[in-house]
């Protein structure tokens, strides 16, 4: 795996797999455009999320909501209430910071004279002493200049303003008029076009509980400190699963979940040793949630969340139905006044009428991207003391799945036959087959290595009948050589498609 988010950043940006956002006007921070490579790669994660938890399921439906959503929307989610964090600005470097990173920052004895002063136990966390200062915003900002809080981007003490809440929510206005009634809200999650379309998909596939919604698109966030190259950025993806429960059983598919997502990421490749499931303990649980285990992953940087599976009870259907008060909601929802819609369900049996618990698993697909070129990293020295850099990316995953390299370049019989080739393997639909010709074999090896590419076809004077030996017995092989051996193999052509379908095949 990769030792360090510099050396992913490089071969990125070297291969074009991902490079900074308007980045000819220096950048748009928390912003990346995924290169050709990038795309294919992202496509691929995609790709199997929605065959898994779609197409093999009996039980699923898709959906892509609009990002652009009604103020009501996120109202009545608690967004525009609660989706903030609380940051705090250093005076002398104008720095800005959210106040659980810079805390996750300061060194041990740092953070134990803050706990004193702001009189919370050490052993409470960092989660208990963000809210005590948030308690007492003004006296938080002087015990943070007192205890010698340090500003990473320095490694100086800072002097550093209260805390205070911001926002994450990008506003915009529909229609040609700036005014607060045209107001509308990129969203900050798939999640909610799920939640206000269940009637919606209810009604249209006659769905008995349990059953689930599944959604990948962007979302966007005004993140404070985007950071961590595509980890933490201001727009990206997820893939968000809601599944909807009979109360009483959301115990058991939350575990449920929790295992077959695991198992999804390490079929992605990741390994099991960096994947650590935790279970938030209670305070730091949302209010709605009832439990949620996070999937964090040994990225370069750290320890951190890849995705959330939370057990979410009545709480997103009850807040945007309407006849609230005839439901039952069990969690505490603002009174819905504007809802056209109840988002409930019929027991067939009863004919009683109730809010579905959810279950929500929800991954970012930035995260998985970085997790998936970070496992798969791989720095080796050769026999003959060369260095190669290899991405051991799961063949289905890799942005190329092979790549059809003419020997000679200026032998029109062998480019031509290439060149038909990989028409021929292109039309069997397994993924993008590159005809590449640039530099030497030596070179597009080397580079299909980096990028991962499993499969490197090589045209020669015996697959054209030009065998040294003066035989035509090689005419219409090629060469297959593997990125992780670098073992080589002559095949027919006509078994390469058995060959690719097998070694791709989920
Ligand atoms: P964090 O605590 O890291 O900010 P979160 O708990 O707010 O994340 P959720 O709201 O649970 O994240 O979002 C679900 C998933 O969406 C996360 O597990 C993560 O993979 C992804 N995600 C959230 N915020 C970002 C971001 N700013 N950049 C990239 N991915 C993100």
């Amino acid at each position: 795996p990769a030792s360090t988010l510099d050396e992913l950043v490089a071969l990125c940006k070297r291969r074009g797999f991902i490079f900074q956002g308007s980045e000819i006007y220096g950048g748009l921070q928390g912003t990346y455009d995924y290169g050709p490579l990038g795309v294919e790669l992202k496509n691929n994660l995609k790709q199997a999320w929605w065959r898994r938890n779609v197409y093999e399921r009996d039980d699923m439906e898709g959906l892509d909501a609009s990002i652009l959503t009604h103020r009501l929307v996120l109202h009545y989610s608690g967004h525009e209430a609660t989706f903030a964090d609380p940051m705090v600005d250093n005076r002398i470097t104008k720095k800005r910071y959210r106040l659980d990173h810079l805390l996750k920052d300061q060194k041990p004895e740092v953070l134990a004279r803050l706990y004193r002063a702001m009189e919370v136990e050490g052993e409470a966390g960092l989660h208990a002493l963000v809210q005590a200062m948030m308690a007492a915003p003004e006296r938080a900002g002087g015990a943070m200049t007192a205890a010698g809080v340090v500003d990473p981007a320095t490694g100086e003490p800072g002097d550093w303003t209260p805390p205070r809440y911001f926002n994450m929510m990008f506003k915009t206005y529909v229609g040609p008029v700036e005014e607060e009634a045209a107001l509308a809200y990129l969203r900050p999650e798939t999640a909610q076009g799920i939640f206000i379309n269940f009637k919606n998909v209810l009604d249209a596939t006659s769905r008995k509980l349990p059953f689930g919604v599944a959604q990948i698109g962007k979302a966007f966030r005004n993140e404070i400190t985007p950071r961590n190259f595509i980890f933490r950025v201001r727009e990206f993806e997820q893939m968000e699963i809601e599944y909807f429960v009979r109360p009483g059983e959301d115990e058991y598919w939350h575990r449920y979940w929790v295992e077959e997502r695991l198992k999804w990421w390490q079929e992605m490749g990741l390994s099991r040793e960096n994947l650590v499931p935790y279970e938030q303990p209670k305070e730091e649980l949302a209010h709605y949630a009832k439990a949620t285990v996070d999937i964090l992953y040994r990225f370069p940087h750290g320890l951190e969340e890849l995705e959330g599976i939370a057990n979410r009870t009545d709480f997103d259907l009850g807040s945007h139905t309407k006849d609230q008060e005839e439901l039952g909601i069990t969690a505490q929802v603002l009174r819905n006044e504007h809802s056209t819609q109840r988002l409930a369900y019929r027991d067939p049996e009863t004919g009683r009428w109730f809010v579905p618990y959810v279950i929500e698993p929800s991954a970012g697909v930035d995260r998985g991207v970085l997790a998936l070129l970070s496992e798969a990293f791989t720095r080796e020295e050769l026999p003959s003391g060369e260095e190669r850099i290899v991405l051991r990316l799961k063949p289905q995953l890799a942005p190329i799945k092979a790549a059809v390299i003419p020997l000679a370049k200026n032998r029109p019989e062998i480019t031509d036959y290439a060149k038909r080739l990989k028409a021929r393997l292109q039309a069997l639909g397994l993924g993008r087959i590159l005809y590449e010709d640039t530099g030497n074999i030596g070179k597009a090896y080397r580079r299909h290595d980096e990028v991962g590419t499993p499969f490197a076809i090589t045209v020669d004077y015996d697959t054209i009948g030009q065998s040294k030996d003066g035989t035509t017995k090689l005419k219409d092989t090629v060469t297959v050589r593997d990125r992780d051996t670098m073992e080589q193999i002559r095949l027919h052509v006509d078994e390469l498609e058995g060959f690719l379908r097998e070694k791709l095949r989920w």
